[in-house]
């Protein structure tokens, strides 16, 4: 058994990137959460002229004095309608935002500054050059590197790169995974079950939570505990996806293929148990395949609380990794803790918690549990609280770890300053 720490750092050593060859342009609406295969470059400078930043009137600085200034309007530039004259001593041009300089003038004097007499624009003092006005090229030059290759894309990239006409960046393609639910008390969703049978849920948790890190789900099946049926399953979405989950089975008991099903088909196992609770019968493994590409299977718990935190912890960061993305080995958030939790001899604890942010900072609260299988308890965390191993009680007002969760529902900090 291996904690947790060393556990991330296998995971951390063992992923590699997509290959650089397998980048593909990407509309930029699907691109955010990939890992860009290209320098972008600004094809202009930005801006891509001196612009005004008021509506107001360009003029040049030397004829405003502080006394005040009378000069005569000879045109106007408005954004996308430039003036194409230039503006003589003595002369101003109506400006609004956004619109192009015009030669002549270096300066914009906004218009609540001034009043008009006819054709006179009167200002009240005097302007300096370059006020409220974006010199060309003040945010980058023609050919500047704006987003690196090997960045991870976000929201913020997406303008700007749309700005410099980068509409479908070369990008490495998303992880493709597959979901494989084993277990003969499962049944669909969509059924009612008999004694004994038991709702399939972690197909659809995983998926979701899959889906939410920007991978694709190729694939999500429910087996049951059939060596064979299980052996074909791993095959095939081994042969489809870059990442395989296979939910269930993943322990000692008699029923409990995944171990053995994965070293019939040729995966090195890195590590199978974690000294975490829940999520200690963890199986992590890779197979290298004749082209190269290097297949990452997990097999985690059934236990659908167990399925959700291994996910989080282990799984999430091998996804940014297949991006080809650099996470943090542990990301985590220093918190206090609000109630009391027992400690537990040799395992970490990483539990669904409800985290609250406070003027002091970061507050996290077991969200509670009646029982290993209580998935309610995780449908109230937004985040989990880690527990370190040993004996006794971790106290309130302890300082502890957390992990904010994007669960898509409430956040950390919708609870700022409250609660
Ligand atoms: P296992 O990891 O196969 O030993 O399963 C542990 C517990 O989780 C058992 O109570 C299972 O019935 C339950 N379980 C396993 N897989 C799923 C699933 N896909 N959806 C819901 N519960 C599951
Ligand atoms: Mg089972």
């Amino acid at each position: 058994m291996i904690d947790v720490d060393r556990a991330l750092a296998i995971v951390h050593e063992t992923v590699t990137p997509p290959p650089i060859g397998a980048a593909v342009a990407t509309p930029l609406r699907e691109a955010v959460g990939r890992v860009l295969a290209e320098d972008v470059r600004a094809d202009t400078d930005l801006p891509p002229f001196a612009r005004s930043t008021m509506d107001g009137f360009a003029v040049r600085s030397s004829d405003t004095q502080p006394g005040g200034a009378r000069l005569r309007v000879v045109g106007e530039s408005a954004a996308g309608r430039p003036f194409d004259g230039v503006v003589e001593p003595g002369r101003a041009v109506a400006i609004f935002t956004g619109a192009v300089l015009p030669a002549g003038a270096d300066a914009v004097i906004q218009v609540e500054r001034t009043t008009r007499d006819g054709d006179v624009v009167v200002c009240d003092g005097a302007v300096r050059v370059g006020q409220n006005v974006s010199r060309q090229g003040e945010d980058a030059r023609a050919g500047d590197v704006l987003v690196a290759r090997g960045s991870r894309l976000t929201t913020g990239h997406v303008g700007l790169l749309a700005t410099v006409g980068a509409i479908a960046p070369l990008c490495l393609p998303a992880p493709r995974v597959a979901i494989l639910a084993t277990g003969t008390e499962l049944v669909d969703a969509a059924s009612t079950p008999r004694v004994g049978q038991v709702r399939e849920s972690n197909g659809a948790a995983l998926s979701a939570l899959v889906e939410r890190t920007g991978a694709r789900v190729v694939s999500c099946r429910r087996l049951p505990d059939d060596r064979d049926v299980i052996r074909a399953g791993a095959a095939e979405a081994l042969a489809t996806a870059d990442v395989v989950l296979l939910s269930g089975g993943s322990s000692v008991g008699d029923y409990d293929f995944t171990p053995e099903v994965l070293a019939d088909l040729g995966v090195v196992t890195h590590f199978d148990r974690i000294a975490l609770k829940p999520g200690k019968p963890t199986i992590f493994g890779t197979r290298d395949d004749a082209n190269g590409d290097r297949r990452v299977v997990f097999g985690v718990p059934g236990n659908p609380i167990s399925a959700f935190t291994v996910f989080h912890l282990f799984v999430k960061p091998a996804l940014a990794l297949r991006f080809g993305c650099a996470p943090a080995v542990r990301a985590r958030l220093p918190a206090r803790l609000d109630a009391a939790v027992k400690r537990v001899a040799e395992r970490e604890q990483a539990l669904p918690a409800v985290l609250t942010l406070r003027e002091d900072g970061l507050h996290a609260r077991h969200s509670g549990w009646h029982g290993s299988g209580d998935v309610t308890c995780v449908a109230r965390a937004n985040g989990f609280v880690f527990i370190p191993a040993g004996t006794g009680e971790l106290g309130a007002g302890e300082r502890v770890f957390a992990l904010p969760l994007d669960a898509g529902g409430p956040d950390v900090f919708e609870f700022l300053f409250h609660a």
